[in-house]
């Protein structure tokens, strides 16, 4: 898989901070519960901390008490990569961003009462969030 964005190790590194990279570039998972975004409320658009791509609309962000910021479907399908991930003894759904391949959190379907059923839960880290302009 070839990404729109493609950088070396050695840049992912000069330009993400130590926490950003594990999370991003070794699919590290931050504590739950420690995420800067998890009880963000606004609304607003989150991108891709490494690359800035858009990923999530706030009106799909909910409150799953997992510990993780939750979202029930991506801003578009093809903005997120989905691949099968068997590491510590689990089959999971990895998601990735689709502009630059870093990792950004798992998908399961247990987003229960949401419209579509899924909960992608994302590391905070993974994301930026920019609050939408007061009209
Ligand atoms: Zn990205």
């Amino acid at each position: 898989m070839s990404y729109t964005v493609d950088k070396s190790d050695e840049q992912w590194r000069a330009e993400l901070s130590p926490e950003q990279y594990a999370v991003l570039r070794e699919a590290a998972t931050e504590r739950p519960w420690t995420g800067e975004l998890l009880d963000e409320e606004r609304a607003g658009l989150y991108t891709c901390a490494a690359c800035g791509a858009e990923l999530f609309k706030s009106g799909t962000k909910f409150d799953s008490h997992c510990g993780w910021p939750s979202f029930y479907e991506s801003i578009r399908p093809e903005a997120v990569e989905l691949i099968e991930d068997n590491s510590h003894g689990m089959v999971r759904t990895e998601v990735r961003c689709a502009s630059c391949g870093s990792h950004l959190g798992h998908v399961f379907p247990d987003g229960f009462g949401t419209p579509t059923g899924d909960r992608y839960c994302m590391n905070s880290l993974a994301l930026d969030f920019t609050p939408e302009s007061p009209a």
